[in-house]
């Protein structure tokens, strides 16, 4: 199955972000596991949940491995689906939308906050309990699951703190880039960045940027 997730080997060998604009700003994805700080699985807090929701080893009906997580189709209450294969079946369901509405989908998104002191930031977001990963001094990522990844980037040039952007996940960048310029949008980008990521960028008549990006390696021609 197709995955979204940029390894934490990929984002640990990145090297500095370039930085010559606004509209350059640093990856991505919550990594799988890597130098994420804070609760994790088999923690305390993770053990809490499971205190709460007792699970139960089952056996996937469509992959057959033995989860402690899964869902139930309504339908067929016999019928266990691990969260991996409900994650796929989205997938499928992702492509067939894609294909019905004949237009791109937006994969996943994250705001950007510009912050005047990534630590400070850093330290706040832990307090108020999400994980936090360094891409590096700059730039960090304040995470909850399932699925809210705020950016923490280091103002710079000239930028104002407290103002946010948006990060937009999509599964071809270059689609995106086509349509946006096709309609007159100007459009920077996208290019391939040395994390993994294709990724490019529009700016609303009041500067609010749009990034958005795809891995490198899953790219869906039509
Ligand atoms: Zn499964």
């Amino acid at each position: 199955m197709p995955t979204q997730v940029v390894s934490a080997r990929v984002l640990g060998i990145a090297g500095p972000v370039e930085r010559s604009g606004r509209t350059h700003r640093a990856p991505h994805r919550w990594p799988e596991g890597g130098h994420a700080r804070g609760p994790s699985p088999g923690s305390a807090l993770a053990t809490c949940a499971r205190l709460q929701f007792p699970a139960m080893s089952v056996e996937c009906t469509c992959c057959a491995r033995s989860v402690d997580w899964w869902v139930r189709l309504r339908s067929h209450p016999d019928l266990p689906i691990c969260h991996d294969c409900l994650a796929g079946l989205n997938g499928q369901r992702d492509g067939q939308l894609q294909l019905m509405t004949d237009s791109w989908l937006v994969t996943g998104m994250e705001p950007i906050f510009t912050v005047s002191d990534v630590a400070n930031s850093v330290a706040w977001f832990e307090r108020a309990g999400f994980r936090v990963w360094f891409h590096d001094d700059s730039y960090a990522f304040a995470h909850r699951e399932p699925d809210l990844t705020v950016h923490l980037a280091q103002a710079v040039h000239g930028e104002s703190p407290g103002h946010g952007a948006l990060y937009l996940h999509c599964h071809d960048a270059d689609r995106v880039a086509r349509e946006w310029a096709l309609s007159g949008v100007e459009v920077d980008g996208p290019r391939d960045e040395q994390y993994g990521r294709r990724e490019g960028s529009v700016t609303d008549p009041d500067g609010n940027v749009i990034r958005f990006g795809s891995p490198m390696d899953r790219v869906i021609r039509e």
